[in-house]
């Protein structure tokens, strides 16, 4: 009997709420207490290191090596005199998450003793060995080495008693191991491009920044619950589980009030992230029961994804401190909605323009429209690209369910800026006639108000809406690094914009006025990239039918998702911008690959386990109950009462058994389905044959648990059910 599961949801139930110690400072006094940032680097480093480093930061130099010493011993005295006694390069492999080693400062003094020390070598570079990092081949295991640099872009920061210093992560032969380098040269090239068109407005502007604000979506589940379901702690999420007879459908969760325990767990990691100079702002519960938001203030975008990913450590942390696991897979229960990370994307001149932000007058508003143009020229191009750089195993359960936008690329616009867009591309300018194009301007593009910044209509089916001032890219997955839709989308934009101020220039070359060119060109961007522009109910089937028609890509298996980085026009974007080369993407699909196998691999394993060793045994003493009964009543009392009498529990018996037996034949094909995947050597096809063969049975195989769960005596039932995981707190 599991009377375990009773004990576990009694300790869950009964949780008092575990009270934060609130610094008695207010949080600007302790923001940022535990980053390197420029009021620690003036405090701790010589002036002239200070200067030059700071102004390496903002030039976006290398850091000069005969630097490197005094900044690494001004750190590690900061370090030493916050109680820190370890370092580490902190970096992001192509695994979920970050890597770390951590070194202590210790050193032999050469007198027997020890001395703390912290060089510029060691802080500039370092040699993880990396050989069981995801590689895709780059390396072998015999060739290992790969190295860590300092990213100075990113400020040092403590955290567990750390020193951490976000680095790089790249092979020796040169190409990137993680996704911090292929962003910063994705930001290195939007910077370039969008430069080059930003300064046809104004020639004072000297950079092009990217901005990146995230909503992180997460669950929370009482840990003793938690424990007790193998399948959460093992894969993230449920693989069985029958829905709730209450769950999302009061919609009474959204918005409403945030129960004591979590609200307590919620100011306790915006403490922490306040700490560690993360600008979270904003908390609300999200849609689904236990499921809640985190937002920060948007940040440069390495800086931001840095700081996302560094939540998401901190989060686990927090939550465990409160007897809470926090669930950041998209889809950890089946029936109620998952979770997405939402990139508020948008770009900015150093001069404080806001691109995507409409202008009060003509020549600001050109510009706006330029970069809209140019954004949905990039999104039209690469739509299969972006889909891809969003795709993963787990993310492939929220995209196209009915309650994230479907696994096709479309950008929504709103009522006013298409608006505009149709006045610009459906009148029949004759472009012989002498053309005013201020006064074309002021009559179209003067109309976008300014105050639609607060005035954007919503279109939650979309996976990329225009919200005002910045493009929410909303296909993210809640588990994903960010970094890999970012550098998708930023390197998009780059090469339209590069080619936008090569196709004016070219015009202006030929005598048309600069702004005529400008406005022609944007046209002719606007026209062609229609097909993305959709601005109706991304959920509704009508809508998979018009973008079949459109000539969107409409792939829905991800391993045939992924192919699209390998296609001829991304691998030109890619190198074209130097954001990646031919061996870095091959590599990484082989990666993409594998780490999809292996996930479906580890459910199926899980799946499997669960059914032969808790449901079965527990379904079949259960029928044996049943059984029995029958036997007994049989004996006592005549055959026409006993027909009567045994008739439930005898159909009981009976689905049970149909139930029982499917589940047992369908884990036995699973395996065999997996060793014929398997005996598959390119990475690719077995991909494809786990999507195919292994994927839908995990479906099939939790249908009938899910059924028998509702069949068997429930103080017998072995694991947690929906309505304890989602609803104690
Ligand atoms: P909502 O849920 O209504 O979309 P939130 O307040 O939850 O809004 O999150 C919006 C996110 O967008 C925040 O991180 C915010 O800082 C960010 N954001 C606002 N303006 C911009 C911008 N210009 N560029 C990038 N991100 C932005
Ligand atoms: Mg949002």
């Amino acid at each position: 009997m599991s009377h375990l599961r009773f004990k576990e949801v009694e300790v869950a139930f009964n949780r008092p709420p575990v009270r934060v110690d609130i610094p008695s400072e207010n949080p600007s006094t302790y923001y940022a207490q535990r980053v390197f940032n420029r009021k620690k680097m003036f405090e701790y480093l010589p002036r002239e290191t200070y200067d030059a480093l700071t102004r390496a930061i903002d030039e976006k130099w290398p850091l000069d090596r005969a630097l490197a010493d005094d900044v690494a011993a001004g750190m590690k005295k900061w370090a030493l005199d916050q109680g820190v006694s370890h370092y580490t390069h902190w970096f992001h492999p192509l695994t979920d998450g970050t890597a770390e080693k951590h070194d202590s400062f210790v050193q032999h003094d050469g007198k027997g003793g020890v001395i703390e020390e912290f060089s510029g070598k060691l802080l500039v570079q370092q040699e993880p060995d990396a050989s069981s990092f995801p590689n895709g081949g780059i390396r072998n295991t015999f060739e290992a080495r790969g190295y860590s640099a300092w990213d100075i872009s990113s400020p040092a920061f403590i955290h567990d008693n750390t020193l951490c210093i976000p680095t790089i992560f790249i092979a020796y032969s040169g190409e990137s191991l993680d996704y911090k380098m292929p962003l910063l040269r994705a930001l290195n090239s939007v910077d370039r491009a969008g430069t080059a068109v930003a300064q046809l407005f104004d020639p004072q502007v000297k950079h092009v920044i990217s901005y990146l604000g995230w909503e992180q979506e997460y669950f929370l589940v009482d840990e003793a619950l938690y424990a007790a379901r193998p399948d959460l702690a093992l894969t993230g999420r449920t693989l069985m589980g029958h829905e709730s007879a209450k769950n999302q459908q009061l919609e009474d969760h959204y918005f409403g009030a945030i129960p004591m325990r979590v609200e307590e767990f919620m100011l306790d990691l915006e403490i922490e992230c306040h700490r560690l100079g993360i600008p979270v702002k904003t908390r609300h519960n999200e849609v689904a029961p236990n499921q809640f938001e985190l937002a920060p203030i948007y940040e440069e975008t390495n800086l931001a994804n840095d700081h996302n990913l560094l939540l998401m450590s901190v989060m686990a942390q927090v939550a465990r401190r409160h007897h809470f696991r926090v669930l950041l897979h998209e889809k950890p229960f089946a029936g109620i909605n998952g979770s997405g990370k939402h990139n508020n994307w948008s770009l900015g001149t150093d001069t404080g323009v806001q691109l995507f932000k409409p202008g009060k007058n003509a020549k600001e508003n050109l510009q706006f429209i330029t970069f809209v143009a140019c954004v949905m020229a990039a999104v039209h191009r690469h739509n299969g690209l972006l889909k891809a750089s969003i795709a993963s195993a787990t993310n492939a359960h929220r995209l196209g369910a009915n309650e994230a936008p479907p696994a096709i690329i479309s950008m929504f616009m709103g009522s006013q800026v298409s608006q505009v867009i149709d006045s610009l591309i459906n009148e029949n300018c004759n472009d012989n006639l002498s053309f005013d194009a201020r006064e074309e301007l002021n009559l179209k593009v003067s109309q976008i108000p300014e105050l639609l910044l607060y005035n954007t209509d919503r279109n939650r089916t979309s996976p990329m809406a225009f919200t005002g001032n910045r493009f929410e890219f909303r296909a993210v997955g809640s588990s994903a690094n960010c970094a890999s839709a970012m550098t998708a989308l930023n390197a998009a934009v780059a090469e339209q914009l590069f080619e936008f101020r090569a196709e004016v220039d070219r015009r202006v070359g030929e005598g048309i006025p600069t702004e005529k060119a400008i406005l022609d060109v944007v046209k002719a961007l606007l026209k062609q990239s229609q097909p993305i522009h959709f601005d109706g109910n991304g959920y509704s089937d009508e809508w998979k039918e018009e973008a079949t028609r459109r000539g969107l890509d409409c792939e829905t298996s991800v391993p045939l998702i992924f192919d699209a980085y390998l296609r001829e026009d991304s691998v030109k974007l890619f190198t074209s911008t130097g954001v990646m080369t031919e061996v870095e993407l091959v590599a990484r699909n082989e990666v993409k690959w594998e780490t999809y196998v292996k996930k479906i691999q580890i459910e199926a394993r899980v799946l499997g386990d669960l059914a032969l060793n808790h449901i079965l045994p527990v379904a079949t003493r259960y029928q044996s109950i049943l059984l029995d009964n029958v036997f007994k009543i049989k004996s006592l009392f005549p055959q026409g009462k006993f027909e009567k009498m045994a008739q439930g529990d005898l159909a009981t018996i009976e689905h049970m058994s149909g139930h029982m037996q499917f589940i047992k034949n369908h884990v036995n094909e699973l395996v065999e389905a997996r060793k014929v995947a398997n005996r598959i050597t390119d990475l690719r096809t077995r991909a494809i044959a786990y999507h195919d063969t292994v994927a839908p049975q995990l479906e099939e195989i939790r249908y009938h648990v899910d059924k028998l769960e509702l069949m068997v005596d429930d103080e017998m039932w072995p694991l947690p059910k929906y309505r304890e995981l989602l609803f104690i707190r």
